[in-house]
């Protein structure tokens, strides 16, 4: 019973406790899985995914705005893709989940989690890919 309690009461509030709970609750369901829980949307699933209009990308929970439209690139892996990020928007996190090595990336000012970012593909000048989830995001326009 005392495991239990643990489960359902104190771990919850210990993951959300590593992020500021006033920018997440206004989150739908589906977004608190990706944003807070770290899930991902599946391929080419996404709003972004094929979206190439001139504005900025920002941080779904927080407003922070993370990526320029000119970073955004073509890379046909189903996600939007960027190759370069607005300074100091972005922290990046070793993720061993899955059984793989991957390099996750969150938003800087809340720790939403946006995705992961992969490097020496050379798919552009800058040989690295931010593969974001459009959930996390949300563009604004110029
Ligand atoms: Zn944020």
């Amino acid at each position: 019973m005392r495991f239990f309690y643990i489960l359902v009461f104190l771990l919850p509030s210990i993951i959300m406790c590593q992020n500021d709970l006033n920018y997440f609750s206004k989150l739908t369901e589906e977004e608190k899985n990706i944003i807070i829980y770290k899930g991902t949307e599946p391929p080419f699933s996404g709003e972004y995914n094929n979206h190439f209009e001139e504005g900025v990308y920002c941080c779904k929970a927080c407003g922070s705005e993370l990526f320029k439209s000119s970073h955004k690139f073509k890379s046909s892996c189903g996600w939007p893709s960027f190759d370069d990020e607005i300074e100091g928007s972005i922290l990046r996190k070793k993720d061993y989940s899955l059984g793989m090595s991957r390099t996750e990336i969150i938003c800087s000012k809340c720790s939403g989690h946006l995705g992961h970012v992969f490097i020496g593909e050379h798919l552009t000048k800058m040989n690295l890919r931010h593969c974001v989830n459009s959930t996390s995001l949300i563009f604004k326009p110029k």
